[in-house]
C-alpha cells in the first residue's frame, strides 16, 4: 500500500494544501487537496473518495473534481461517507446552487458521481481493502477509518478532540502499520482546540498512550497553517522517534 500526502494541513496557502491522502493511485481519504494536487490523468485514476466528515478543509477538491470528469469516465467516482456528512454533500454542495448536481451529469443514466452512505462499525469491502467508519469527536458528525488489507491495517482518526472509541477499535484491530492521526494547534491554544474538536501536541499524547501502538508509526497531519512553525517545534520537543509530520507529496510505502 503506497499512501501518497496530497494534502496535510487544516487550511490553505501557498505551500500548504488541506487534508487528502492518496491510497495506490484509486482511493482518497478525504477530498481536500485533489484538484490542488494532481494532472487530470491521475485524478481520472481515482474511483472512490472516503470523506471523514462535512467540514469545507476535507470536501473542497470534490465538487472541483467532477467538473473534470465529464467526458472522461465511464463509471462515477463514488463518495463514501456517513450519513450526515452525505447529506451535507448532498444538501449544501451539489444543490444546483453551490454547485451543479453531478450526480445527474452528464446523463442520470451515465452520471460521472456516485453517493454511498457508509455504516458506522460495519466494514464495507471496496478495492479489495475492509474499511470501517468509527465515530470520532468534533462539531459535525465524524469519523475515523480503519483501512485493512493485506498490507496489514491503517487507520486515520479524521478531525477529532480526545475520543476513545476509535482507540478501542483500532487496539483490537490486528496487524496495525500506521495511525494518521490530526494535530492542529500549539499547547498555547489548547482553549481552542478543546472547543473546536481538535488536538494539541499535549492532547496528542495523551490519545496516543490509549493507543496499543505495537510499533506502529503515527503520522500528524491537519496542523493549521498560521501556527504551524510553532506546532512543529512543540512535536520536535516531545523527542519520540515513533512521531512524524506529514509533509505534502510525501508517499510512505505500507508493506
Ligand atoms: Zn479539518
Ligand atoms: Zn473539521
Amino acid at each position: 500500500m503506497k499512501i501518497r500526502v496530497l494534502g496535510a494541513h487544516g487550511g490553505e496557502l501557498p505551500g500548504f494544501r488541506t487534508t487528502c491522502f492518496l491510497l495506490d493511485q484509486k482511493l482518497c481519504v478525504d477530498g481536500g487537496a485533489i484538484t490542488a494536487t494532481l494532472k487530470l490523468e491521475d485524478i481520472l485514476k481515482i474511483d472512490d473518495i472516503f470523506l471523514t466528515h462535512s467540514h469545507f478543509d476535507h470536501v473542497k477538491d470534490v465538487p472541483l473534481m467532477t467538473d473534470l470528469l465529464v467526458g472522461h469516465r465511464k463509471t462515477p467516482v463514488v463518495v463514501h461517507g456517513p450519513a450526515e456528512t452525505m447529506e451535507a454533500m448532498d444538501k449544501d454542495v451539489f444543490n444546483n446552487r453551490v454547485w451543479p448536481d453531478f450526480r445527474v451529469i452528464p446523463t442520470k443514466e451515465k452520471p460521472v458521481l456516485a453517493f454511498d452512505v457508509m455504516p458506522i462499525h460495519k466494514p464495507v469491502t471496496c478495492q479489495g481493502l475492509k474499511i470501517r467508519a468509527i465515530p470520532v469527536h468534533h462539531p459535525v458528525y465524524s469519523v475515523g477509518y480503519i483501512i485493512e488489507g493485506k498490507f496489514g491495517a491503517i487507520a486515520f482518526s479524521g478531525d477529532t478532540g480526545p475520543t476513545d472509541e476509535l482507540w478501542r477499535a483500532i487496539n483490537a484491530t490486528p496487524n496495525l502499520k500506521a495511525v494518521f492521526l490530526e494535530l492542529s494547534f500549539p499547547n498555547t491554544m489548547q482553549w481552542l482546540a478543546d472547543i473546536s474538536g481538535h488536538l494539541t501536541p499535549k492532547t496528542v499524547m495523551s490519545e496516543i498512550g490509549k493507543l496499543d501502538r505495537r510499533g506502529a508509526k503515527v503520522y500528524l497531519y491537519h496542523l493549521k497553517p498560521a501556527v504551524i512553525d510553532e506546532v512543529k517545534a512543540e512535536v520536535r520537543a516531545l523527542k519520540k522517534d515513533f512521531l512524524h509530520v506529514c509533509e505534502l507529496d510525501e508517499v510512505y510505502n505500507i508493506v
